[in-house]
This record gives structure tokens, C-alpha cells and sequence, in this order.
């Protein structure tokens, strides 16, 4: 295996890199994970999201006839990797319009779904930011049994219902949303489809969850006979559970090079105070216990770079990957539980401060990271649920659920 990118792919991560230096002027914001929160920084996304559109990376990788470059699968991992080591925000248009919403359109849904929300998404425009709710308070890991009601009344759905948890929705346009569609189906991965809910629908009530530390990133939803006309339905009525599966394939496979990317700046940050931090005549640097922490952090990371390509070099030879993105996924948050810990420890009292104070060391990434971690290891499925996958489909263990 070539373990080099080819011209293109170095051309576009110094592009990508020149955007960022231009663009962010030394402004960290974490991507993806608190840039919904304030209305300044929501509104620096968004510009940036039309600015990564004109370059023509946004989508890059989809086909050119839904706004994208038909760009190689290597060519979107340097990106991703590239645009999460910079912080660059707007990379996600909400939390799924790139990640899962564009993708499963192309692949299940209509004609006129694509040609409908598709471009927006393309396009970087806020008419293409999307929000997903599939979580509800009774519905998380098992989320097969989910209660939220959309019952078929002539060419519309009436929706009823709860969804929490449910990451800017506060900010999306749209809502790409999980609902049972046949309370009666005998089992519960039956019955259920998925729609898309227009966020300016009459009937939804939206109520802010602020998380720990100050930041609005998730929201409760209650549906009270909420209309969805019926060509919002997704793919086939009932047959939800497995478009969703293929969904949530698309959401776990750029795991790896976009934490890759936070993991790896962070980890320079903290060597770089190392360096500079000084204590009984040396710097922290020359103390050989940290050294061995700052090593073994930079292995975990490398050895999540080498996973990510792993899955990347499948997907272009058109191998479907079936344990990887689950695998990816655990060991990431393995990885970004032990560089929140190190970095504590490495600048010790400021990891307190507040991470949007003046005082805050490293841009308050270490208390940024430190307060999100155990968040990075419940989205998209918990760390339990992931290692069970692997267990399931690696190992040949009996199935979990
Ligand atoms: C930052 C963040 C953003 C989120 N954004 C969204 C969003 O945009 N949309 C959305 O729909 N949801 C979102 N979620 C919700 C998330 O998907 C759920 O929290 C997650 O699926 C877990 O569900 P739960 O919280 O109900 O926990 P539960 O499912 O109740 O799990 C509780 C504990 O039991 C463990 N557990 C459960 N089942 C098993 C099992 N079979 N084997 C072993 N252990 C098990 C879990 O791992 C966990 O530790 C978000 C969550 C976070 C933290």
C-alpha cells in the first residue's frame, strides 16, 4: 500500500490550509461541535459555508450533477482531516446535511427530493442546513423503539410526538426525522419511515438544552398534530429501519479523519506549552513521564489516522465496509478521552478556567475538549453500542439486541 497522497491531494490540503490561515485569523472554533451555539459564531459559519462551497470543497466529493466535484474518496479524507485540524467551522451544514442527508437522498430518495434540497446543501446556504431526530426520552441506544407517531390522512403525515437531544435544531431548516408509521407492526425495527419535516411547520415547539458547559448545542421537540405532506416520506413506508442503517453508515465513516484532525492540533498545542513551560531548571518537556504521556497519545492518534484510511482506501475500491466505522468510532473516543486527560494534566490549574476566558490556556481547546469528550462518546452511538458491532461483525458474537 502507497502510504503517499499524490499532487492533488497535497495541492488541496495547502489550499485548504491557506483558506484557514486567510480566513480564521487565529479564531479557534471547535468544528461541529459548539459552532450552533452563538448567534456570532452561527453567523460566521454560515459565511464560511458559502465560502467552502465556492471553492468547491463543501460537497466535493458528491457526483458534479448534485453540486459536487466528483472528487476520489482520498481527496475528501484531506479535506475533512485538513478543515478539522484548522477548526474551520460550516463544514456540515447543520449536524447531517453533508454528512447523511445528501448522501441517503441520492441513494433512496426521489427525483424531486433531490432536486429539491439538495442544492441548498451544495450550496452552503441556510435553506440547507439540516438537523436529524431520530433520539426520544425512551428511544437512545435502542432507538428501534421509537413512539413518535406520523399516521398517513389522505396526501399528509400527522405527527405526534417527542424527540430530544436532537443537535441544531434550533438553527436547521430542515429536519431529517425517524417516526413510526404503523403503530401496529409486529416488530419494532417495523413500521417505521423516515420524512422530512419543514423546522417552520405550525405545531413544533422547540426547547433548548444547554449542555454543562454553556453551550447550546441539542434541543427537546414536541410534534402537536404537526402536518408533513406524504411525498416527504423517505425511500418506502415502513421500510425506515434499513435506509436508516445506511444513514447512519454515511454518518460514522468520516469519524476518523475528522477527529483525527482536532486530536492531532491539539496534541501539537500541548507539546508546544510543554516546550515552554518550565519547572526545576528544565521545561515540562524534558520530564520523562511526560514524555511517555505525549508519545503514547501521539500513537493512539496515529494508529486512528491508520483506521481512517483504512476505511477510505475500501470505500475507493468499492468494498463496503462493515465493522470499521463502528471500530473507528470507539477507539476515537478512546483517543479523545486520553488527549482531554493529558492536556489537563499538562496545564493543570487553567484547565479550570472557563474556556471562553482570557485566562484560558490554548485557546481553551484542553477545557473545550475536556467538558466534550464523554458528548463525542454518546453521539452517533455510544461507545458500548459501537464495541458491540464489532463484537457482532469482527468477532462473530452472538447479536446484542
Ligand atoms: C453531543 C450529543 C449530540 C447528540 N445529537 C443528537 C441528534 O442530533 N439527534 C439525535 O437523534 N440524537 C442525538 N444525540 C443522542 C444520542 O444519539 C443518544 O444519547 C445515544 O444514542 C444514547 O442514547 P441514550 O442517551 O438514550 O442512552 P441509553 O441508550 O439509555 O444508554 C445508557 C447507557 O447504557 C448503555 N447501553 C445501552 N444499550 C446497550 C447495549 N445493548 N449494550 C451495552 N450497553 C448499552 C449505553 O452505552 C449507555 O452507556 C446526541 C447526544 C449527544 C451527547
Amino acid at each position: 500500500m502507497d502510504f503517499e497522497f499524490g499532487q492533488k491531494e497535497e495541492k488541496l490540503r495547502a489550499d485548504v490550509r491557506a483558506f484557514a490561515r486567510a480566513e480564521l485569523s487565529g479564531r479557534h472554533v471547535v468544528s461541529g461541535m459548539e459552532e450552533e451555539s452563538r448567534d456570532e459564531d452561527w453567523e460566521f459559519t454560515m459565511q464560511i459555508s458559502k465560502k467552502l462551497s465556492q471553492n468547491g470543497w463543501l460537497t466535493m466529493a458528491w457526483p458534479k450533477e448534485y453540486g459536487g466535484q466528483d472528487a476520489s474518496h482520498f481527496e475528501q479524507h484531506v479535506y475533512v482531516d485538513e478543515a478539522s485540524y484548522w477548526g474551520i467551522p460550516g463544514t456540515t451544514m447543520g449536524v447531517s446535511g453533508i454528512g447523511w442527508v445528501g448522501q441517503s437522498l441520492m441513494l433512496f430518495g426521489s427525483e424531486e427530493q433531490r432536486k429539491k434540497y439538495i442544492p441548498s446543501i451544495a450550496a452552503g446556504e441556510p435553506d440547507g442546513v439540516w438537523c436529524t431526530a431520530y433520539s426520544e426520552p425512551n428511544a437512545g441506544s435502542d432507538f428501534a423503539k421509537l413512539q413518535t407517531k406520523a399516521i398517513k390522512n389522505g396526501d399528509e403525515y400527522i405527527l405526534n410526538g417527542q424527540k430530544i437531544w436532537t443537535s441544531c435544531a434550533h438553527r436547521a431548516r430542515w429536519c431529517w426525522i425517524a417516526v413510526r408509521t404503523d403503530p401496529g407492526a409486529r416488530k419494532k425495527q417495523h413500521g417505521i419511515s423516515l420524512l422530512i419535516l419543514d423546522m417552520k411547520s405550525p405545531g413544533i415547539t422547540i426547547r433548548p438544552i444547554v449542555n454543562y458547559a454553556g453551550v447550546h448545542i441539542f434541543n427537546e421537540l414536541f410534534f402537536d398534530n404537526v402536518k408533513v405532506p406524504a411525498v416527504n416520506l423517505v425511500g418506502t413506508e415502513n421500510r425506515g429501519w434499513y435506509h436508516l442503517m445506511q444513514s447512519l453508515a454515511f454518518e460514522r465513516h468520516s469519524i476518523a479523519p475528522q477527529f483525527c484532525g482536532i486530536a492531532r492540533r491539539t496534541l501539537e498545542f500541548i507539546v508546544k506549552h510543554t516546550r515552554e513551560i518550565r519547572y526545576n531548571g528544565a521545561t515540562l518537556a524534558h520530564d520523562p513521564v511526560v514524555r511517555h504521556k505525549l508519545a503514547e497519545r501521539a500513537l493512539e492518534i496515529d494508529t486512528l489516522k491508520m483506521f481512517g484510511y483504512e476505511i477510505t482506501w475500501k470505500m475507493s475500491k468499492g468494498i463496503i465496509p462493515i465493522y470499521e466505522a463502528a471500530r473507528n468510532k470507539a477507539y476515537c473516543d478512546f483517543v479523545m478521552q486520553r488527549l482531554a486527560i493529558t492536556g489537563t494534566e499538562m496545564i493543570g490549574a487553567y484547565s479550570q478556567v472557563d474556556m471562553w476566558s482570557k485566562w484560558a490556556k490554548i485557546m481553551g481547546n484542553i477545557t473545550r475538549l475536556y467538558m466534550m469528550f464523554p458528548g463525542i462518546a454518546i453521539a452517533g452511538g455510544t461507545d458500548e453500542v459501537q464495541k458491540n458491532i464489532v463484537g457482532q461483525f469482527k468477532l462473530g458474537l452472538p447479536r446484542a439486541y
